[in-house]
């Protein structure tokens, strides 16, 4: 197939229906770890169309979500200050602190700006050499190379008025978690397609041999994501657990060489916190220590800010797939895409957003 709307045709989507229903023969809980496919699952309505026997669980896998509410005060005590200039990707400014969200400080008068790349953070300081310039480097494995090439060029440049607020998280390390759990009921994975295409699935193997799960390397479209729930099914019906590739026209098992290494030029691997999930051993990158000089958490004192969630969110157990956002009280009454109480309500990829949006009571 060459094209999307193949990868949306109808009849191909009810042969892989009657396939996994043809497969399945007792109940199985299947997490996809990427909002992304939450979205496409939701929207699309394949979570209503599989056999009831199959529930699908949301995962950890939407980058805006799982930004500590720590860094979020962090960004937001930054951009209040009157000599930087802070910028971030747009979905970041609504979600809230413990006291306000980025908007706010920018109503407020802070300097606040949404760019596309942090390329356009590293414009902004040529441009503006007598201010500061964060960026608020966000995100999984697919951030990680503009975000690393963005801090090598600084480096490069000897451009001393820019600086990266780093959260980036790691999704093998976030899985492991979650299958550690005694409260894990997943027992296959859809892997994100666009986090393999840049890391590769190898890292995968030794997961799904060590928990006995199978892991299908999965894209975002309706076909795709049938596709990698039959490719799990049967594996889990035949007593298998092995790292398949259903997203082979974008995903090689060694990702993106250049990628990675960009990557491990700048970054090196850290303990991270995630929101609603705590902290999860080496599960991010920090600068490594060529590159501190342009990290903003060392660059500012920050140490003074306190965090506190929202007593009604209940993401963290969203996020490791044991509630769903119809099970919040506060889903659709206090909190919507208008008034979010929580990330996941406000994120392009969020569970609670992509359920708002598609008016999923259930
Ligand atoms: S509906 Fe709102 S309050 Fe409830 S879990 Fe989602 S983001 Fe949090």
């Amino acid at each position: 197939m060459k094209y999307l709307k193949e990868f949306r045709n109808p009849e191909i989507v009810k042969t892989l229906l009657s396939r996994i229903e043809a497969t399945v023969s007792k109940p199985w809980t299947i997490m996809e770890m990427c909002g992304g496919q939450t979205h496409s699952i939701i929207k699309h309505g394949i979570d209503q169309l599989i056999p009831p026997s199959l529930t699908l669980v949301h995962g950890p896998g939407c980058p805006v979500c799982v930004t500590p509410l720590e860094q979020v005060d962090k960004a937001i005590g930054l951009a209040s200050r009157n000599e930087v200039i802070f910028t971030s990707f747009g979905d970041m400014l609504r979600v809230p602190g413990s006291q306000k969200d980025l908007f706010q400080v920018k109503s407020e008068g802070g300097d606040v700006r949404i760019v596309y790349s942090p390329l356009d953070a590293l414009r902004l300081a040529r441009e503006n050499p007598s201010r500061k310039i964060v960026f608020f480097a966000i995100g999984f494995e697919t951030t990680a190379p503009t975000n690393a090439m963005a801090v090598y060029q600084a480096e490069k440049e000897g451009l001393g008025n820019f600086s990266v607020l780093v959260s980036q998280v790691l999704v093998p390390p976030a899985i492991t978690a979650l299958l550690e759990s005694p409260e894990n009921q997943v027992q296959g994975y859809l892997a994100a397609g666009h986090v393999c295409a840049v890391m590769g699935w190898e890292e995968y193997v030794p997961i799904a041999e060590k928990y006995r799960v199978p892991i299908a390397v999965t894209g975002f479209e309706p076909v795709d994501i049938l596709d990698g729930i039959l490719a799990v099914v049967e594996q889990l019906e035949a007593g298998e657990s092995r790292v398949v590739n259903r997203y082979s026209r974008v995903v090689k098992k060694e990702g993106n060489t250049a990628a990675r290494e960009l990557i491990s030029s700048v970054f090196e691997i850290t303990d991270r916190n995630w929101r609603g999930i705590g902290s999860i051993p080496m599960s991010g990158f920090k600068l490594k220590e060529k590159y501190r000089g342009f990290d903003a958490g060392q660059l500012f004192d920050l140490a003074d800010i306190k965090t506190e969630e929202h007593s009604e969110c209940i993401s963290g157990l969203i996020l490791q797939g044991l509630k769903k956002p119809v099970d919040c009280p506060a889903f659709g009454t206090s909190c919507t895409p208008q008034f979010p109480l929580g990330a996941t309500m406000v994120s392009s990829e969020g569970a609670c957003a992509a359920y708002y949006s598609y008016c999923r009571k259930k």
